[in-house]
C-alpha cells in the first residue's frame, strides 16, 4: 500500500525547485536575490509518516467513512488536501465522534490523542489508524514512569496544544499521577520559587490550576518532580527550565537527596532539534537582509524557529506562499504572538528592500511540505526581481 500512494504523495508535496536548491548547496541565486535555505527544514519523519498513513488509510478502506480527530499536522495546505481526499475532520462543528461505530475508520494524528479519547474511540469499535510519532511516544514513556514512581510531570509546553494535552493525560494512568504544564521561563520561575520557599497556595492554584492535573496541591505535588516537554518547544528553553527545577530541588532538599526529588529527560525530538540547529547555523554563516519562516501559525515548532531568527534579523513568519502578496505587501504573523489556530495575522508594507543586492534566509517548520517551500522561493524571486 505504501508503494501505491508514493506517487500520489510525491505529486502532492515534492518540489523540483527544492531539489535543485539542495543540489546547489542550499542556495538559489537569481538577479539581485541570493537565497539561503536552512539545511534541515520542512517535513519531519513523524509528519511524513502520518501523512503517508492517512493516504494509505483512504485507499485501504475505500467504502468506509475515514475521519481525523482534528488537524493531522499544523499545516492548512496539507489538511485541505486530506479533505479533498474525502477524509472528514471530527473537529468540524457538524461532526459527532459519539455516533461513530465499527464501520468507521479514525486516524489519530502525529501528536497523539488523550488517553480518554483513545479509550472512547476504542470502546465504540472504530478502526484506529494510529500515526502518533515515536518521539511523542518516548515522552509518554517517561511521563508514565514518573507517575508510576510518584513524581509529578512538569511539562514544558502549551497547555492547549494537542500533544501536551495527550502527554499530560498519560500522567493520569496511575491513581497518584500528577502533572503541571509550564509555558516558559517566567512560569518556571514562579513554580521554582514555590518549591524553594512555599507561598500563597490559593494564588498558585489561581494561576496554574487550569494547567495542572485535577486536585493538584502544590504543597504535596511539587515535592518530587520529573521534567518533560512538548517535543517542538525551543530546545534551549526546555533545557534551561530543566536546570531551573534541578537547582530549586537541590536548594530545597540538598544535593544528597536530589535523586529522590528530581528527574529529567531530554524529550525534544531530534527533528525539532535539527531544524533549530540548522537555522542557527544559517544565521551564523550568512549576513541576511531578511529571514522568512514558513509554517502554520498554530505550529509550535515553526513559531519557535521564528523566535530564534527574530533575535538576530528581521523575520517574517508566513503560513503559505500567498502571504507574499506583492513586492510591497506581505501578510504574516508577528513573531512572539500567541500561537492560536485562528492566528493573528497582520499586513505589512514595503517588506522587501527596493533596490540593491538582497540576501534572504529561508526555513520551514516540520509540517510544511516542499512544494510550499518551493512556491515561496518562486514568489520571492518574482517580487525581488520585479518580474511579477
Ligand atoms: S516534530 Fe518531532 S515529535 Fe513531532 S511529528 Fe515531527 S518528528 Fe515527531
Amino acid at each position: 500500500m505504501k508503494e501505491a500512494v508514493a506517487g500520489e504523495l510525491a505529486d502532492a508535496y515534492d518540489s523540483r525547485l527544492i531539489d535543485e536548491v539542495r543540489a546547489n548547496g542550499y542556495r538559489h541565486v537569481s538577479g539581485r536575490l541570493t537565497l539561503h535555505l536552512a539545511h534541515e527544514f520542512g517535513f519531519c519523519y513523524g509528519v511524513d509518516r502520518a501523512v503517508d498513513y492517512a493516504y494509505q488509510a483512504r485507499r485501504r478502506f475505500p467504502g468506509r467513512n475515514v475521519f481525523l480527530t482534528g488537524e493531522i499536522i499544523h499545516n492548512p495546505h496539507v489538511n485541505d488536501r486530506l479533505r479533498d481526499e474525502g477524509i472528514r475532520f471530527l473537529s468540524d462543528p457538524d461532526e459527532r465522534s459519539e455516533t461513530l461505530g465499527p464501520d468507521d475508520v479514525v486516524i489519530l494524528p502525529a501528536f497523539g490523542v488523550t488517553v480518554s479519547d483513545m479509550a472512547q474511540l476504542s470502546s465504540q469499535g472504530c478502526t484506529l489508524v494510529d500515526t502518533t510519532c515515536g518521539s511523542v511516544l518516548n515522552v509518554w514513556k517517561n511521563v508514565i514512569r514518573y507517575a508510576r514512581d510518584g513524581f509529578t510531570s512538569v511539562i514544558h509546553g502549551k497547555v492547549k496544544h494537542e500533544e501536551t494535552r495527550a502527554t499530560a493525560s498519560q500522567a493520569l494512568k496511575y491513581p497518584d499521577g500528577r502533572y503541571l504544564v509550564v509555558l516558559n521561563r517566567e512560569e518556571a520561575t514562579v513554580v521554582c520559587d514555590y518549591i524553594r520557599l512555599g507561598g500563597d497556595r490559593d494564588g498558585f492554584l489561581a494561576r496554574f490550576g487550569a494547567a495542572a492535573s485535577p486536585g493538584f496541591d502544590p504543597d504535596r505535588d511539587l515535592v518530587r518532580v520529573g521534567c518533560a516537554n512538548q517535543t517542538t518547544m525551543l530546545m534551549t528553553e526546555s533545557l534551561e527550565i530543566g536546570e531551573m527545577f534541578g537547582a530549586a530541588m537541590r536548594e530545597r532538599y540538598g544535593e544528597a537527596a536530589l535523586a529522590d526529588h528530581f528527574r529529567a529527560f531530554d524529550t525534544i525530538c531530534s527533528a525539532t532539534q535539527e531544524r533549530q540547529d540548522a537555522v542557527i547555523a544559517l544565521l551564523d554563516q550568512h549576513p541576511l537582509d531578511l529571514m522568512v519562516v514558513v509554517g502554520g501559525y498554530n505550529s509550535s515548532n515553526t513559531c519557535n524557529l521564528a523566535r530564534i531568527c527574530a533575535d538576530r534579523v528581521t523575520t517574517l513568519h508566513i503560513a503559505e506562499p500567498d502571504c507574499l502578496v506583492s513586492a510591497t505587501e506581505i501578510r504574516h504573523r508577528p513573531v512572539g504572538a500567541p500561537s492560536t489556530a485562528s492566528g493573528l495575522e497582520v499586513v505589512s508594507k514595503d517588506w522587501l528592500p527596493g533596490t540593491g543586492q538582497l540576501t534572504v534566509g529561508l526555513t520551514a517548520g516540520a509540517s510544511t511540505p516542499n512544494n510550499i517551500v518551493g512556491e515561496v522561493i518562486r514568489r520571492l524571486d518574482k517580487f525581488a526581481n520585479g518580474t511579477g
